[in-house]
């Protein structure tokens, strides 16, 4: 099943509004095995609707709008459809009532162009929207099928799980998709993509893979789709998914479409480690992720940014000397650092980072993106340097990734732990 997306708003093309809502459908239609074909991005102007309306119907037979269903002048969309469907308006009582309901509720009058909201072309079926004024409209004509949808996101949202999924799901006999994620760090894509060469090969029509790199993480995701009626295909997308993880199983650092600072928190509170971070380069970053998984209390009494070096003697006892002779970018203060917030929190885990963010500050030996990560506990140590790369933010995002890809190598953590 194939479809095209048209968003209409002036605020689109003059990049004052962002165009979120076709990024949404992409994903929600792909998830229900819907494939969008095109997309079309419009001004509130109504030949353009019409000529978009026209072009997408002869290459597709859904097609799914959003905008220009505002009360106001330069809204035009629901006038431009019923010129396209050939209709006049029917004035629809359900959406009548939702609007004096919605009213009353906020205590505001409903005036005449409150009203026309609830006017809609003759031949559509209206989709209740239940956080909005205005309706959603879905057109059924010789066999092509409209969804026009206010622009207002979280109206998008809410029509589209409550209302178009469901009515798209009974109309169209659509394929059943599922995936399997898992997270790899600190190996490049392409080195990935050589070692899975013969497990990509492998692979029957039905199921696919695909690489979602961002700074040294590369997300594996391996999808199945099946036609409804098939169901003797099912369980491949779990021995394959088994497989894969076999195929590259030192690099895999957890299981899920997770985020994985998020999965190490869960692990360090699950086992009852507590732990602390002494940071230089990542200013706090390295904390920041770790301390959104809820619960986190339980194993974090805090952190110490220690970003100048009189900052890291005083606060973290690394001896002034070790910085003067080897700088503070070497692996005997990050270390240091790391020993030393280990002692001041009285944790069983510590984590240092120190590095040059840039964008100045790189020497010929120790460049921009120049980073040595230390982890520590009471009895193991581990310090690595990294040569990482892009901007100052990219090289924090980065560094943080290596610190949580140091800690599973100190720890030797699983990457399936039934979280
Ligand atoms: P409208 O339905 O045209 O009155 O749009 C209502 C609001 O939704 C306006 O603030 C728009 O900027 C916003 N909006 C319209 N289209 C989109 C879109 N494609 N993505 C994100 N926001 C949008
Ligand atoms: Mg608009």
């Amino acid at each position: 099943m194939e479809a095209e997306i048209i968003t209409i708003g002036d605020e689109l093309l003059i990049g004052q509004t962002i165009d979120t809502n076709s990024a949404y459908f992409g994903q929600q239609m792909g998830s229900i095995g819907i494939s969008i074909k095109r997309k079309t991005a419009i001004s509130d102007h109504a030949q353009a609707i019409l000529d978009a309306l026209a072009e997408a119907f002869s290459r597709v037979d859904l097609v799914i709008m959003t905008g220009g269903l505002g009360p106001t002048k330069d809204d035009i969309t629901k006038k431009t459809l019923c010129t396209f469907y050939e209709c006049g308006y029917r004035r629809d009582e359900a959406v009548l009532a939702h609007l004096e309901q919605l009213f009353a509720a906020r205590g505001r009058l409903m005036m005449e162009t409150n009203q026309v909201q609830a006017d809609v072309p003759e031949l559509c079926e209206t989709l209740h929207n239940a956080v909005g004024t205005a309706p959603g409209m879905w057109f059924d004509q010789q066999g092509k099928v409209l969804v026009s949808l206010p622009g207002v996101p979280g109206e998008v949202y809410h029509l589209t799980e409550e209302r178009v999924i469901p009515k798209l799901k009974a109309k169209f006999p659509l394929p059943t998709i599922e995936h399997r994620t898992l997270v790899t760090l600190q190996k490049a894509e392409s080195l990935l993509s050589r070692q899975l060469e013969s497990f990509e090969a492998s692979l029957p029509s039905h199921l696919s893979l695909a690489y979602l790199p961002s700074f040294n993480m590369v997300k594996l995701r391996l999808s199945q789709t099946t036609e409804s009626n098939d169901t003797a295909m099912a369980g491949d997308i779990d021995r394959y998914f088994a497989k894969l993880q076999s195929e590259i199983a030192t690099d895999v650092y957890c299981l899920g479409d997770i985020d994985p600072a998020l999965y190490l928190s869960k692990y360090l509170i699950n086992n009852n480690i507590t732990f602390s971070t002494a940071e230089s380069c990542t200013g706090g970053w390295v904390a920041h992720r770790l301390m959104q998984a809820p619960g986190i209390s339980a194993v974090y009494p805090g952190s110490l940014v220690a970003y100048a070096n009189d900052v890291k003697s005083s606060e973290l006892g690394v001896d002034p000397s070790i910085i003067e002779a080897n700088g503070a970018v070497s692996e005997v203060c990050a270390l240091a650092m790391a020993e030393g917030v280990r002692k001041k929190f009285g944790v069983d885990l510590a984590i240092a980072t120190t590095g040059i963010a840039g964008p100045g500050g790189g020497t010929k030996e120790k460049p921009v993106g120049f980073v040595y990560i230390a982890v520590s506990t009471a009895n193991a140590q581990l310090c690595k340097s990294f040569r990482l790369f892009g901007n100052r933010e990219q090289i924090i995002q980065r560094s943080s990734n290596a610190a949580l890809w140091m800690v599973k190598q100190l720890l030797k953590m699983p990457a399936d732990s039934g979280l």
